[in-house]
């Protein structure tokens, strides 16, 4: 069970994780915008070079929408109270484990025992 303290905590930190992602994602926006514009009048630019840019910025905006969706979750499980009970047994999540990853849904045991890094893990 969370105290009201850490609860706090938390939500502080999804908050600003949320903003920070909305503010990249807008960022995306722009360079779609630049980019089509570009394109009028102008083959200077390496074609290759340029598709490889654009998939890894869509690549980004994917995961950011992504975890934009796993943050709204969390947020949700945390006024429910619910936020540091694994989806597996049931167990308290650590408090540090969900400082460190307030998106997780599983207690450490369980994601070891999954043995494999999922995609809620934060963002570098
Ligand atoms: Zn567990």
């Amino acid at each position: 069970m969370l105290t009201p303290d850490q609860t706090k905590e938390l939500k502080t930190i999804l908050e600003a994780d949320l903003t920070r992602l909305g503010d990249s994602a807008h960022k995306t926006m722009e360079f779609t915008m630049d980019r089509d514009r570009d394109r009028i009048g102008r083959d200077s630019m390496d074609e290759a070079t340029e598709e490889e840019v654009y998939s890894t910025q869509l690549r980004l905006a994917d995961r950011e929408s992504f975890l934009v969706t796993k943050i709204r979750e969390a947020m949700l499980r945390l006024d429910a109270g619910k936020l540091d009970e694994c989806e597996e047994c049931s167990e308290p999540i650590g408090f540090k484990r969900l400082l460190a990853r307030p998106v997780t849904t599983l207690c450490f045991e369980c994601k070891s025992a999954r043995e494999q890094v999922e995609a809620d893990d934060r963002p570098e």
